[in-house]
């Protein structure tokens, strides 16, 4: 893993750094919450096009103060509760973390009531982490056929958030086992269910999750520093 301390320089030049080790095919999200939007802007000037933040309500904040930089997709990454699901629908091209069956049928209604077909990814937790939410992988396999009838949502594939804790080879193990997970999930061939994106990997262990096939990274510290704990 690589040591913050190597990165030194400004968000842009770390941007780019980044972005020449990475495969053309990884979409890197700039995870921003507790950013400024002043950061914001400097990772958008270095190219950065795809945005994540954890709260719908700090999000709208920001959103709100950006209106002037075009062509931004914005990511939300973090655990939504069935309240703020509209405004999500309003405020995010992309929901990482629709982590039950619950969530997504109510994501479906809104979608057809608002007339929007947002993109959606299925969080799984493929080791048990209870501070973590996620399908396990028997509950999704048991929830595929509702959730294939949800078809005002384009559900594009698998999101994970590796448990803490684990070396180098296990977070590779679960990452491959995402990567598994929706290939077994595509075969089935669904009708309303892809699987062709894999949104795995943070700051510390992005690396092993491109070796793992993931086709979106989210990275918060690594490009923007330490949060305030
Ligand atoms: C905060 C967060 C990230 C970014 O984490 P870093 O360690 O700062 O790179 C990625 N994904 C999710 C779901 C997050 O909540």
């Amino acid at each position: 893993m690589m040591p913050f301390s190597k990165l030194g320089g400004t968000i842009s030049e770390r941007i780019l750094e980044i972005r020449r080790t990475l495969p053309p095919s990884v979409r890197l999200i700039a995870v921003t919450k507790q950013v400024s939007v002043d950061a914001i802007r400097e990772a958008y000037d270095a190219g950065i096009r795809d945005f994540g933040e954890s709260r719908v309500q700090e999000a709208e904040v920001k959103q709100a103060q950006l209106q002037n930089l075009t062509g931004i997709t914005w990511h939300l990454i973090g655990h939504l509760q069935t309240n703020k699901a509209q405004k999500a629908i309003g405020q995010f091209q992309w929901i990482h973390s629709v982590d039950s069956l619950k969530l997504a049928q109510k994501l479906n209604r809104l979608a057809e009531q608002l007339s929007r077909k947002p993109q959606i990814l299925l969080q799984v937790k493929l080791l048990p982490d209870p501070s973590k939410y996620g399908w396990s992988t028997f509950d999704l396999l048991k929830d595929l056929p509702e959730l294939n009838r949800c078809e005002h949502l384009n559900i594009e594939g698998l999101m994970t958030i590796a448990p803490l804790g684990l070396n180098d080879s296990e977070i590779l193990a679960v990452f491959q086992q995402t990567r598994e997970l929706a290939n077994k999930i595509a075969t089935q061939n669904w009708s309303h269910i892809r699987m062709g994106q894999l949104s795995m990997g943070m700051s510390d262990d992005y690396e092993l999750a491109v070796e793992a096939g993931a086709t979106m990274i989210r990275l918060g510290r690594i490009l923007f520093g330490d949060r305030p704990a």
